[in-house]
């Protein structure tokens, strides 16, 4: 399960065999979502035994799902080391997005997401990304269009792991999907993303939250690594020109702290020149936080005036927020070593 299309054939020709047995047996656990190597019918008898003896196919076991009144799924997974982390099946018409987890918690400290109060363990296996997709897809028998990186963790702070399981994702013996219905969300780790263009052309999603600085540092306290001065041309910069690609801009819309008439317009400013589509995602609550959501007519305004200055804008709609699994929700069962809350950092 760790091993993308390349790990695959490698590892067969390390057993004495031709790249493309590799394909065949990603194809099996895969797209066919085998899981006992002597199921792979067309697999040698021989190749089959030397698999058994060096390899398994592990994968994370759900222990708990709960459905949301609006048809959102949330499952809890159990990783080997008895923590937990949240995947949530989000049905929309005829769509059907899975948002997985990246990381065990979260070391980013966004002031106003539940995930990072928990703090951070570790990050997640390539086996315990594409684990999720493989028991949604094959376990629970929901076909999925789109992958979004967006659940626990910070995708780009887990580049190595995170990497090959995207391309199991668009992998057309794998889960076919293609780089458009594939996305990362980032916080903005900039030389990540920089790195990112130079091996993946996957969607990107970038958690921006403020029109400047000075905000920014206090909702998205990475900005003080890397500022928008930097983040902005490392964005614009992904997109390779190429027409029709755009970054979208996740926008959380906090009562009275990003909100006004005056953030819209600095917000046109910065993203001229920059192909973009804004998600406004209205604020979701989460146990000892202080912030409150916009209201929704302070929401419409703001899109409206994003709107007049000719860009794209979407309010996200809620989902699952009954069962805890909207943006910014996701907790699992993380044993923090960042001590965050010894340090007294948790708001
Ligand atoms: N760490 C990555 C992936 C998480 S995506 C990133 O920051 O992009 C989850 C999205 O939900 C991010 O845009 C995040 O900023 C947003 N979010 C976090 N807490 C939220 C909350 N309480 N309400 C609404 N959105 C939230």
């Amino acid at each position: 399960m760790d091993l993308d299309r390349k790990g695959f054939e490698s590892f067969v020709e390390s057993l004495g065999h031709k790249a493309f047995h590799g394909r065949n047996i990603m194809k099996w656990i895969h797209k066919h979502g085998v899981t006992e190597f002597d199921a792979m019918s067309d697999v040698s008898k021989k190749l089959r035994l030397q698999l058994a003896q060096t390899a398994e196919i592990a994968i994370p076991e759900i222990i708990f799902e709960q459905p949301a009144s609006d048809g959102t799924i949330k499952w809890i997974l159990e990783l080997n080391d008895g923590q937990r982390i949240e995947t949530v099946f989000i049905p929309e018409g005829d769509r059907a997005t899975l948002c997985v987890s990246s990381q065990v918690g979260c070391a980013l400290n966004c002031s106003f997401c539940s995930t990072a109060q928990q703090g951070f363990n570790r990050n997640l296996t390539t086996a315990e990304i594409i684990g999720q997709v493989w028991q949604v897809t094959h376990e629970m028998k929901q076909p999925l269009s789109n992958v979004v990186m967006m659940g626990m963790g910070e995708p780009l702070a887990n580049f190595d792991a995170v990497v090959p399981a995207m391309n199991l994702m668009q992998d057309d013996q794998a889960y076919m999907l293609s780089r458009h219905r594939v996305t990362l969300s980032t916080s903005g780790i900039v030389p990540a993303i920089d790195k990112l263009r130079e091996v993946s052309n996957t969607a990107l999603a970038v958690s921006l939250h403020a029109p400047n600085n000075e905000l920014r540092n206090k909702l998205v306290p990475i900005n003080e690594k890397y500022p928008l001065e930097q983040l902005i041309p490392a964005c614009k910069a992904y997109l390779r020109g190429e027409k029709r690609r755009k970054i979208t801009w996740e926008y959380v819309m906090l009562d009275g702290i990003n909100d006004t008439v005056k953030h819209a317009r600095e917000l046109i400013r910065l993203l001229e020149g920059t192909p973009s589509k804004i998600n406004l995602i209205p604020f979701n609550l989460f146990p000892g936080t202080d912030y409150k959501s916009s209201p929704r007519e302070r929401i419409d305004k703001f899109r409206e005036r994003l709107v007049r200055s000719g860009l794209v804008v979407i309010t996200r709609k809620t989902r699952g927020e009954d069962i805890d699994a909207a943006c910014g929700q996701l907790v699992g069962k993380v044993r923090d070593r960042s001590r965050r809350q010894l340090r007294g950092l948790s708001r």
